[in-house]
């Protein structure tokens, strides 16, 4: 059973989606995309969720200020960055499908995000193609997509690739990291000492990306 409404969080309205689950035996609070998913057992007092959720309410909003920043999207001058390059948006009735010129993107009114998101990740399918013929490496699949828990996948027998399209809007050395890692997957399916010493070799400082990739939630 699930419910979702609102909270003030410091004043401002914010999204919450609470879970009760039956085997659940506390109280769990965390932000995802910006709203704020709870967990509770069953049957547990609403008025309870919403003291402990007051109670954290500076952390919480900490955590949504923090993925706000880090995760993309247009910013208040009407600007997006994607595949490191910057483009200015710009809104236009009854458009469809999100075309380029000039550095200015138009979008339509509706499903704005979703075109928006079409054209990141057509950008960031091409970077990948360009990336995987400049580095030599035979593949047989480029796939990029919407996933919840990775931000990329290499089939080591298929040789086919994955990429969650959301790095689209991460700065492009970070891009770059992912795309080494899955590459240097092609020669070992695991993360042994080996592995990362192939990812060490397409990609010296790797590790500041690596560690950059893990502030940011998918
Ligand atoms: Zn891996």
């Amino acid at each position: 059973m699930s419910r979702k409404t609102t909270i003030m969080i410091n004043g401002n309205p914010t999204p919450l989606d609470i879970t009760f689950r039956a085997n659940s035996v506390n109280v769990n609070i965390r932000v995802d995309s910006q709203v704020i998913k709870a967990s509770a057992p069953k049957g547990y007092p609403l008025k309870q969720i919403a003291a402990l959720i007051e109670k954290n309410q500076d952390r919480i909003e900490l955590e949504i200020r923090r993925q706000r920043q880090l995760r993309r999207r247009v910013d208040r001058q009407g600007q997006v960055t994607i595949v490191g390059r910057t483009y200015s948006i710009e809104k236009v009735a009854n458009l469809t499908q999100a075309h380029c010129q000039g550095g200015v993107i138009s979008i339509g009114h509706q499903n704005a995000q979703e075109q928006l998101d079409g054209f990141a990740y057509r950008q960031l399918h091409n970077y990948m193609a360009k990336k995987a013929i400049s580095s030599g490496v035979a593949i047989n699949g480029l796939r990029i997509g919407r996933y919840k828990s990775k931000w990329g996948s290499c089939n080591y027998r298929t040789r086919i690739l994955a990429f969650n399209g959301e790095l689209a809007f991460l700065p492009t050395n970070v891009i770059d990291y992912v795309f080494y890692h899955e590459i240097a997957h092609l020669k070992h399916p695991n993360h042994s000492a080996d592995f990362w010493r192939e990812v060490e070799g397409l990609m010296p400082d790797y590790q500041t990306y690596r560690k950059e990739l893990k502030q940011v939630q998918i």
